[in-house]
């Protein structure tokens, strides 16, 4: 949603999102550089005053450019790096390309990145190009548009990581926190293989948090969560869901981690081991989420 003023000389607009709970986010927009109803959700780009260009679908903050580092370094690295030799990595959603790029920084063989809107991959390359970084050319990526849910449940493929890097829990990105979808995903993993999932900001979307970690526990013996503070995902820290069926993997010591992630050579600006093994130290109330989910 756009409000826009005019304060004498200083005309303003501002990109306002309603989160719920009288809350909201508003980024102080310049303009709107790109804008069209996609096959599956309304998709606008904004170019920023200080937060570079953001990219919204359905009128959720979906990714800008100056922090998706966050997000999309925590999101790929931290079950990567814990996995410890993975070769195939599927994505679902992402289609801004930004798990793309960053699963490329590993020494894998393939990632294979679900996305049910071309648009959005098509739209994110052309104006928000630093997200993807030229990912979706990589030779080791393998682009599949189709919905997520079904890709999974008729693959006969296996992978070493998952990432559901999906919109909310509504509308075409629903159907991935389905307790059916991570049934089907387990399916889809090697032994030791490792499922991790956008699970909404903790103070507004914690139900949401505890929903998706009971639908993992039906179906991984070790099911949990860590966090990470995204700025422009608003209402506390973002919370990640973690599904495994080894228990070893998720508690890992920063030695062996360090190790591995030297021998990446990978650069990252918010990853690093300590905050790997810390972004499992849960905040008591978001403890609660998780135990409220056994
Ligand atoms: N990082 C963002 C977040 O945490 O909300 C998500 C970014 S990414 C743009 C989300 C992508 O999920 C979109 O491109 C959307 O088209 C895709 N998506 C939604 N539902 C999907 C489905 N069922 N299968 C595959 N992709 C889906």
């Amino acid at each position: 949603m756009i409000k826009q003023g005019d304060h004498g000389r200083h005309k303003w607009a501002w990109f306002d999102e309603p989160l719920g709970f009288g809350f909201q986010l508003g980024l102080e927009i310049e303009s709107v550089v790109f804008r069209e109803t996609t096959e599956y959700q309304d998709l606008v780009v904004y170019e920023t005053a200080q937060w570079g260009r953001v990219m919204a679908l359905d009128g959720i903050m979906q990714v800008c450019e100056r922090d998706e580092f966050i997000y999309h370094e925590m999101l790929t690295h931290v079950p990567t790096l814990a996995h410890g030799h993975a070769r195939e990595i599927c994505v679902i959603g992402g289609g801004d390309g930004g798990i793309l790029r960053e699963a490329l920084k590993h020494p894998i063989d393939r990632v294979t990145m679900v996305e049910i809107d071309a648009a959005v991959m098509a739209i994110c390359a052309k104006y928000l190009p630093s997200i993807s970084s030229g990912a979706f050319d990589d030779p080791r990526a393998d682009i599949v548009i189709s919905d997520g849910a079904k890709f999974i449940a008729d693959t006969n493929r296996l992978f070493d990581v998952i990432i559901v890097d999906s919109t909310d829990p509504r509308g075409p990105g629903e159907i991935l926190f389905t307790s059916e979808f991570y049934a089907d995903c387990k399916t889809c993993l090697t032994d030791g293989g490792v499922i991790v999932t956008q699970s909404g900001v903790t103070m507004i979307q914690g139900d949401e948090l505890t929903r998706t970690v009971r639908r993992l526990d039906e179906h991984f013996v070790d099911a949990s969560t860590y966090i990470a503070p995204v700025p422009t995902y608003a209402g506390g820290f973002m919370a990640f869901g973690w599904g495994s069926d080894n228990p070893t993997v998720r508690e890992l010591h920063v030695e062996r981690l360090t190790d591995r992630y030297n021998k990446t050579n990978i650069s990252t600006r918010y990853y690093n081991p300590q905050i790997h093994v810390g972004a499992f130290a849960l905040p008591t109330y978001i403890a609660n989420h998780l135990e409220a989910a056994r």
